[in-house]
């Protein structure tokens, strides 16, 4: 297909956006759960504390769990499990040689919140460069059934005042979310800029010519001026490695490419994974397999979710308030800490009333390790009743111990839902414990386990992604030829607030290792990096400029910082997840547990400017 230009502004037209595949689709979302029995928790025991024996019982199950995670990614035989299965083949178009002043990796929230705000500042010649076949990235690659946001959608959704959207449930299908970003894209003319079906394989820094040489596997090699990585932090899907899997002669799928195709009503099903995308599936897809094996190593938490649908007052009341979303948002994050935010008060998250709950006065302040210690008893308690949730629903008492996490909480990944404890009591539904090995071996028939096999017809592959490592990072080449990801292995993670690394110019990282993963909404996140973005171009503009580059120092002290608080924390999550890397990350070295002197590293920098080396090409 040949390429339009737009007479206008002289910029190409892409719009190579795919056909969906299918409509097969089921299982949208949850159902709203009315049985305060599933929807309520027990109230915290205010007097238990995380004593010395419970503590050996974490650092025992701890100790089970180091060193088993084994996971292989999707090359080789496996690459089958990364195909495409969302929509129709790429659309046909010529390859490009040309050049962009903005070349952006990703069309997930990240590319469209960036795009959104660039537009809005006049910067045109922007282009994106997308796997998938449409926008969306989390949301276009995960359609599981059952799949939604954990984080409330009012929250979570990007632009939704500047889109004058308001989502339809407190935690919005996935397939909400995936219209609403479609939505984004029509509004604002983002489908134009994007080349879909479009993987990044090499770019390279080109000093001579001050340019990011960008090469794709659609035989595009392309200049950019600057390039912006925003495709995610846990994009790439990873299979955990066992024994046989290769023999397997059913269906078989990875849970972010859930293959619609394969029609699992009345079949013996498998899962292997009870994370949270697993814990989404299993009580949508166990009313229509005829018989579900889950195969779990480490339990979720699983905690109330209380879905509910937005109410008319909502709808009606709250595009009354100016910047509603955004003020929404800022509310949100004050109580966002851990699971506060789940149990948020509505009332307070929509500005009915200004503080979400009293708060305490200290006689005296607290020390650090006081409050430490404060913090893990509360974390105990948590855990406590997330535990007794477990007795209180699931009958079968061998299936309800099975089911309850021993690790501080959020270890692995809290997760949220009332269907999920309840799916165990039905028939058909087999949990089966390969703690703390994982599942021993699968063969042509099924999966093994302590000698037993259970023959499946399908097998789904609910074994996670990799966190903070994108194959990105393995193939964008700086000054000095090596790769960002070889730049970290061999020197450590050292970046400028997680968005600039040294020797990789004109070059912005957005929520990757060391981002200011302080928020746990990441759309926070993301706005904070598009906004720095944007002040960087202003920035060198208005200097100027046409490189910039960090500075040793800053990104030594910056990543220092990040290491001192992530170990100042480290007890709150002394355990073994892929959070840390399977217990191998060093300190500071993923995600950044500093909160909010992110800002204050940015403020510093920003009024300074001492972390920056600019440099005029002509
Ligand atoms: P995950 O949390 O990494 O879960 C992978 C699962 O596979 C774990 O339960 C793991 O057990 C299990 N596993 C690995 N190897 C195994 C083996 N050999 N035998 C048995 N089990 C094995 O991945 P995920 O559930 O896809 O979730 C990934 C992330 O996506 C989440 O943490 C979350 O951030 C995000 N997510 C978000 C939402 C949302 O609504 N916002 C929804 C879904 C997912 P171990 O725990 O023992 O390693």
């Amino acid at each position: 297909m040949p390429i339009k230009v737009d007479p206008e502004t002289g910029l190409k037209i892409f719009n190579t956006r795919a056909e969906k595949a299918n409509d097969k689709i089921t299982g949208k979302g949850y159902s709203v759960v009315t049985d305060e029995a599933l929807t309520t928790l027990a109230e915290e025991k205010a007097g238990d504390v995380f004593n010395a024996d419970e503590q050996a019982r974490y650092l025992e199950f701890k100790k089970s769990r180091t060193g088993v995670a084994e996971y292989i990614g999707m090359d080789g035989k496996f690459s089958k499990y990364l195909n495409d299965v969302h929509s129709q083949p790429p659309v046909p178009r010529d390859s490009l040689d040309d050049e962009c002043e903005i070349l952006i990796i990703g069309a997930g929230f990240a590319g469209l919140m960036l795009w959104y705000k660039l537009s809005q500042a006049g910067y045109k010649d922007v282009r994106f460069c997308e796997k998938g076949g449409d926008v969306g990235g989390t949301w276009y690659w995960n359609r599981y059934p059952g799949i939604a946001c954990d984080v409330e959608s009012y929250s979570y959704l990007p632009l939704l005042e500047e889109m004058g959207y308001i989502p339809t449930m407190k935690f919005a299908s996935g397939f909400e979310i995936m219209e609403h970003c479609q939505n984004i894209a029509k509004k604002t003319g983002f489908y134009d800029k994007c080349l879909f079906h479009t993987t990044v394989e090499e770019t390279e820094w080109d000093e001579a010519a001050g340019r990011w040489i960008v090469n794709t596997d659609r035989g595009d090699k392309m200049k950019a001026k600057f390039l912006v990585v925003a495709n995610g932090i846990l994009t790439t899907p990873k299979l955990a490695k066992i024994d046989g899997m290769e023999d397997f002669k059913g269906d078989a799928f990875h849970t972010s490419r859930w293959d619609y195709n394969v029609d699992i009503s009345g079949k013996r099903v498998g899962i292997i994974g009870t994370g949270a995308t697993a814990v989404q599936i299993i009580p949508e897809i166990s009313k229509t397999v005829k018989e579900l094996f889950v195969f779990q190593r480490t339990p979720s938490s699983i905690d109330v979710r209380d879905q509910r649908e937005t109410t008319p007052e909502e709808y009606a009341t709250w595009p009354n308030e100016e910047d509603w979303a955004k003020k929404r948002r800022a509310r949100f994050a004050k109580i966002s800490s851990g699971r506060t935010a789940l149990s948020g008060n509505d009332d307070y998250l929509s500005g009915k009333i200004s503080d979400a709950k009293p708060k305490k006065k200290h006689a005296n302040p607290l020390s650090p390790e006081e409050l430490q210690q404060k913090q893990l008893d509360t974390n105990f308690r948590i855990m406590e009743v997330i535990r007794a949730r477990v007795d209180a629903i699931v009958e079968d008492p061998k299936t309800a111990a099975a089911l309850k996490p021993y690790y501080n909480y959020g270890c692995k990944r809290p997760t949220f839902h009332d269907e999920y404890l309840p799916t165990f009591n039905k028939p058909n539904v087999h949990l089966v414990d390969t703690a703390p090995k994982g599942v021993e071996r699968i063969t042509e028939k099924g999966v093994v386990h302590d000698g037993v096999e259970y023959p499946l017809d399908v097998l789904v592959y609910a074994t996670g992604f990799q966190w903070m490592a994108t194959s990105t990072f393995d193939m964008i080449k700086g000054r000095d030829g090596r790769t960002l990801k070889q730049t970290w292995d061999q020197d450590g993670t050292k970046t400028w607030l997680g968005l600039q690394t040294k020797g990789f110019p004109n070059m912005f990282v957005i929520t990757g290792p060391q981002g200011g993963g302080g928020s746990f909404n990441f759309t926070d996140t993301i706005n904070d990096h598009g906004e720095y973005v944007q002040w960087m171009l202003d920035t060198m503009a208005e200097k100027g400029a046409d490189v910039v580059d960090i500075t040793e120092e800053s990104q030594v002290e910056y990543a220092e910082h990040c290491a001192e608080a992530d170990s100042a924390t480290q007890a709150l999550r002394d355990c073994i997840s892929y959070y840390d890397n399977e217990g191998t990350a060093k300190p500071g070295q993923l995600v950044y547990y500093g909160g909010g002197r992110w800002h204050k590293y940015r403020i510093k920098g920003q009024e300074s400017l001492e972390p920056y080396v600019f440099d005029a090409k002509s």
